[in-house]
């Protein structure tokens, strides 16, 4: 089986330290498999992503020396593709439309999570059927239906290393109480949302394995439900550790400070952008 790779960076900034330290490991496990290495720019949020951003990402990464070995896949010119799997999961009878606003969502949580990164949501709109669905609902998943419907019984991915290591089991309980009725399909553009696509993706783009940071571990059980509903085998996984900051937080997109191309102004050469990042 040839190793198929890729970056999926979203252009919504520059690319920072971290970026390229997953650009790189990606790159590296690639090429020494004598593999492939794609790129793929998850651009589904047409308000937030910009063009500069995916030509400087390009502009960035060839600097890098990194090769891809085909034409970027653009999420944002390919939006029915994921249209018709959101249609899929609703024929299948796993999907409710949801008009909820974030703010409607934080008022129905008797007290907000706090310290919890995904908010599970409350399932006010849970009794209504698809075919009430207006064009500003969103599509959510029906998580229990989801979980009963999956054909085989056994949930889980191969993690390749990283942190945890092995067959790494999904529980369909934990699924349904601290994952629950996630977006699939979002009310502005009618398109699936990123955990979606980007599964999606990674069958559509033949990865064989998915090499990304550790900050993504927990959407991947999201993920392979998704595909095993679909039908897909889903990829291994690799999660890789983070680049921190020095007060130990992971760095974000608005980290300007770490920017590539700001240590590109700065003289920085690739080789020693390597070493700042451990490789
Ligand atoms: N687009 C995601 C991001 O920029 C990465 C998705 C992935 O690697 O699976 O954080």
């Amino acid at each position: 089986m040839t190793f198929v790779t890729r970056f999926a960076p979203s252009p919504t900034g520059p690319l920072h330290l971290g970026h390229a330290y997953s650009a790189l490991v990606g790159h590296d496990m690639a090429r020494a498999a004598g593999g492939h290495f794609l790129l793929r720019f998850e651009d589904t949020d047409l308000e937030r992503c910009k063009p500069e951003y995916v030509d400087q990402t390009i502009d960035d990464l060839t600097w890098l020396g990194i090769t891809w070995d085909a034409k970027p896949l653009m999420q944002s010119e390919t939006l029915d593709f994921y249209n018709q799997a959101v249609e899929r999961l609703s024929a299948l009878g796993l999907t409710y439309p949801c008009s909820c606003s974030r703010k409607d969502i934080a008022a129905a949580l008797a007290a907000p999570q706090e310290g919890v990164a995904h908010t599970v949501y409350p399932q006010t709109c849970k009794s209504r059927k698809m075919a009430e669905r207006n064009d500003n609902d969103a599509s959510r998943l029906h998580m229990d239906r989801a979980c009963a419907a999956l054909p085989d019984t056994t949930l889980g991915f191969e993690e390749l290393g990283g942190l945890k290591k092995g067959i790494y089991p999904i529980e369909r309980e934990s699924l349904i109480s601290d994952v629950g009725d996630i977006v699939i399909g979002r009310k502005d553009i009618q398109t699936a949302a990123y955990f979606l696509a980007s599964a999606l993706d990674d069958i559509r783009q033949g990865i064989t394995h998915v090499v990304r940071g550790i900050d993504l571990f927990e959407f991947t059980q999201v993920q392979v439900l998704l595909l095993k509903l679909l039908g897909h085998t889903p990829p291994l996984y690799y999660h890789h550790g983070l680049i921190r900051d020095e007060n130990g937080k992971r760095l974000a997109k608005r980290d300007d400070a770490r920017a590539i191309s700001l240590y590109r102004r700065e003289g920085v050469t690739p080789q020693e952008i390597r070493l700042m990042v451990g490789l």
